[in-house]
C-alpha cells in the first residue's frame, strides 16, 4: 500500500514552521512513496497579507528545486486554496505560469468572512453549520479542483453534533464521487483536543456507505513534528471505514 501525505505545509506559508528540507529528509527516513506541499494561496482579504508570503512563481521554482535535488522520493507541488469558488478568476490568473500539480479547495471562513478553521468561542449554531456545508457544496459544484480539503474543520477543538447537515453532507458526497474529487482524511484533529479524525469517523462511513473510495490522506502539518506522528494510526482508522479505499495520487508528468 502507498505511504503518502498530501497535506503539509512548509515556512511558505507564514502559519507553518517546516523546513521543506527537513520535511523531506523526514519522509525519506520513513519510507512515503510521495508527499505533497500544498502552500496556502488564498485571495480572502484577511488572509492575502499573511498567507501568500512567496509568489506562485517563486514557489514553482523553489518546488523545481527541491525535486531535483531529492529524486529519491516523489515531491507533489500542490497549493490548498481557500473558498475557490469566490475566486475562480483570481486563481485562473495566478495559475496561468503553471497549475500546480493537485489542488486542495478548502472552506476556512463562513459566508460572514467569520474564521472556522482556528480555535473559536461559542460552538456553531446548527444554521452556521448549515452555512459552513452549503458553502463546501458550492465549491464542490463551482469550482474544478482534486482534493476537498479537512471537511468539518470547525470541528477540530470543539465537538459538534451536525446531524442537521446530514443532507447538505450526501450532497456533497454525491457530487465529488460523481466528479471524481477525492475526499481528505486529515488527520490533524488527532493532535487536537477532540482526538480524531476530520471528517468524523462516522462521516467518513457515510461517504462509504454512498460508494465513495478515493480519498487523500493528510497530515495538515505546520510544525515538522506532526508530520508523519499519527500516520499508521489513520492508516489503520481509515482500513476500518472503508475497506476498499483508493489513495488519490496525481499522475506523473515527468
Ligand atoms: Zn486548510
Ligand atoms: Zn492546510
Amino acid at each position: 500500500m502507498l505511504k503518502t501525505d498530501l497535506h503539509i505545509h512548509s515556512f511558505y506559508s507564514t502559519d507553518s514552521k517546516i523546513n521543506p528540507d527537513e520535511l523531506i529528509e523526514k519522509a525519506i527516513k520513513g519510507n512515503y512513496d510521495a508527499i505533497g506541499i500544498t502552500d496556502h494561496f488564498d485571495i480572502i482579504a484577511s488572509e492575502l497579507s499573511t498567507h501568500n508570503v512567496i509568489t506562485f512563481e517563486n514557489y514553482c521554482n523553489i518546488m523545481d528545486k527541491l525535486k531535483a535535488k531529492y529524486p529519491q522520493i516523489r515531491l507533489i507541488q500542490g497549493a490548498e486554496v481557500g473558498e475557490y469558488h469566490w475566486f475562480k478568476a483570481e486563481m485562473d490568473k495566478i495559475f496561468s505560469f503553471r497549475v500546480p500539480e493537485f489542488i486542495i479547495a478548502s472552506i476556512h471562513f463562513l459566508s460572514d468572512r467569520f474564521n472556522i478553521s482556528v480555535q473559536f468561542e461559542p460552538m456553531l449554531t446548527d444554521e452556521q453549520q448549515r452555512d459552513y456545508y452549503k458553502l463546501n457544496l458550492d465549491m464542490v459544484e463551482e469550482a474544478e479542483f482534486d482534493v476537498l480539503g479537512h471537511l468539518g474543520i470547525f470541528k477540530r477543538y470543539t465537538v459538534h453534533d451536525s446531524s442537521c447537515c446530514v443532507d447538505l453532507m450526501k450532497d456533497i458526497f454525491r457530487t465529488i464521487i460523481a466528479k471524481g474529487i477525492a475526499l481528505e482524511i486529515n488527520y490533524s484533529g488527532y493532535n487536537k483536543p477532540v482526538n480524531r479524525l476530520i471528517p468524523y469517523p462516522e462521516e467518513i462511513a457515510l461517504y462509504a456507505e454512498m460508494g465513495g473510495k478515493l480519498i487523500s490522506i493528510g497530515s495538515d502539518s505546520h510544525q515538522l513534528v506532526h508530520f508523519d506522528s499519527q500516520h499508521k494510526r489513520a492508516l489503520q482508522e481509515i482500513e476500518n471505514l472503508i475497506p476498499d479505499y483508493k489513495i488519490f495520487l496525481p499522475k506523473e508528468t515527468r
